[in-house]
C-alpha cells in the first residue's frame, strides 16, 4: 500500500542535528527528547538512528512509550514518573522513572527502589519535587537529578534564576548526574549544559534560538497532485470561496489537509515547493486538499509529487502554530520515508 502522502525524513540531517547539539554541550553527554513518538516522526525510528550516532540517553513521557521503543534496548528515562498502574511496566526493568512527587517517591521505595531519575521544579511549576523536598530522597538510587527550563527560547532573568536555583543541588542527593538543559537551554551556553543535556525540538529540525542556525530540516511533508484544473477568471476555490482568481489560473489539488496536521493557519500563507519554485496555497486548507497555484509549473501533472514549504521557523511564522506542534501534530495517514 502506498499513501497519497509521505512523510520525507532526512535521517543524515537528523544525525547532524544530535552532533551538533552534542558538540554545543560543553562535553555534557548529550541525550534525545523522544516522546509523543519522537516528536511525530517515529520514536522507534528515531532512536534507532540516534542511537547508532551515538546518543545514550532517551526521554519519553509515560511508560507505553517506553515500551514501544523497548525492543532497541536502550536507556531511557520516563518523564512523567509512575502511576500505580505503571508499576507491572516499571517493573519489567525497561526504563527507569523520573520521579516527580512525594507519593511516587513513596511508591518507588516501596516497591523495592532501584535506579531512578528526580525531576526537581526550580520556578516552572509543572512537574517536580521543590527543592525543601531534598530530604524525601534519602536512600534513593538517583542516576539523573534534573530540573527544566520555562523560557530557555528568550532571553529573560528566569533563566539564571532556574540556573542558581539547581546548581546548589549538586551533591545533596547522591545522583551521579545533572541535568537542566533541552534544545534551547543548549543554547544558553556551557553554564546550563551541568552532565547531561536533553534536546527534542532541535534534533526534529526545530531553530528556537538563533544559535541553532546549524540545525537542519529533517522532515518535509509530500502529497500527490489528485488534479489539475484552470480555475476560469472571476471563480473562487474551496470552502467559503476566500480566494477568487483574477485571471484564468493553472491549479493543482493535493492530498493533503488539516486531518494530517497541515494547519488551516496555512491558507493564504503557505508554500508547495517544486524545483525551487513557491506554488502558493490558494483559499483555505480543507480537512483532506489543498489547492496551490501551479503557474510556474507547468510540467507538473496528476500524479506527480509536491513537497510542502515546512522549514519550521517560517512555517511556525506563517502558520500561527508553535515548531513543536507543527512536528507532533503530523497525523498518521502519512508513508514516512527515510532517506538513511
Ligand atoms: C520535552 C522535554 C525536553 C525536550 O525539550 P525541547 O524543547 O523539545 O528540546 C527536555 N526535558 C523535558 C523535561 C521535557 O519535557
Amino acid at each position: 500500500m502506498t499513501a497519497p502522502l509521505r512523510l520525507s525524513l532526512d535521517g543524515t540531517a537528523l544525525a547532524h542535528n544530535w552532533r551538533t547539539l552534542a558538540a554545543m554541550s560543553s562535553g555534557a553527554a548529550c541525550g534525545a527528547a523522544v516522546k509523543a513518538d519522537g516528536y511525530g516522526l517515529g520514536a522507534v525510528a528515531v532512536a534507532k538512528r540516534l542511537a547508532a550516532a551515538g546518543c545514550r540517553d532517551f526521554f519519553v513521557a509515560t511508560w507505553a512509550e517506553a515500551e514501544a521503543i523497548a525492543p532497541l534496548g536502550l536507556r531511557v528515562s520516563v518523564l512523567h514518573g509512575i502511576r500505580g498502574v505503571d508499576m507491572e511496566l516499571a517493573g519489567w526493568g525497561i526504563a527507569r522513572p523520573v520521579l516527580s512527587t512525594a507519593t511516587q517517591v513513596a511508591r518507588w521505595k516501596a516497591a523495592g527502589g532501584g535506579l531512578c531519575d528526580v525531576m526537581i521544579d526550580t520556578g516552572m511549576n509543572r512537574l517536580g519535587l521543590s527543592v525543601e523536598d531534598l530530604p524525601l530522597l534519602e536512600g534513593l538510587e538517583i542516576e539523573t537529578l534534573m530540573s527544566h527550563l520555562a523560557c530557555a527560547d528568550e532571553d529573560v532573568a528566569m533563566n539564571e534564576r532556574q540556573r542558581s536555583a539547581f546548581v546548589p543541588l549538586a551533591g545533596r542527593t547522591g545522583a551521579k548526574r545533572m541535568s537542566l538543559a533541552n534544545s534551547a537551554g543548549i543554547a544558553l551556553g556551557p553554564d546550563y549544559a551541568f552532565d547531561l543535556t536533553r534536546p527534542g525540538l532541535a534534533l526534529y529540525g526545530g531553530i528556537p534560538r538563533g544559535e541553532l542556525a546549524a540545525i537542519r530540516q529533517v522532515a518535509t511533508p509530500e502529497a500527490q497532485i489528485l488534479q489539475r484544473r484552470i480555475v476560469p477568471a472571476g471563480q473562487t476555490i474551496g470552502y467559503n470561496a476566500t480566494w477568487t482568481a483574477s485571471a484564468d489560473t493553472q491549479v493543482a489539488i493535493l492530498n493533503i489537509g488539516y486531518a494530517d496536521g497541515y494547519f488551516r493557519g496555512f491558507s493564504g500563507t503557505g508554500a508547495a515547493l517544486s524545483a525551487g519554485r513557491r506554488l502558493p496555497l490558494l483559499g483555505r486548507v480543507s480537512m483532506d486538499l489543498i489547492a496551490v497555484d501551479a503557474t510556474a509549473a507547468p510540467d507538473l501533472a496528476e500524479g506527480d509529487w509536491l513537497a510542502l514549504d515546512y522549514a519550521l521557523p517560517e512555517a511556525s511564522a506563517q502558520s500561527g502554530m508553535s515548531q513543536y506542534e507543527l512536528l507532533t501534530s503530523l497525523g498518521h495517514r502519512f508513508d514516512r520515508v527515510w532517506s538513511d
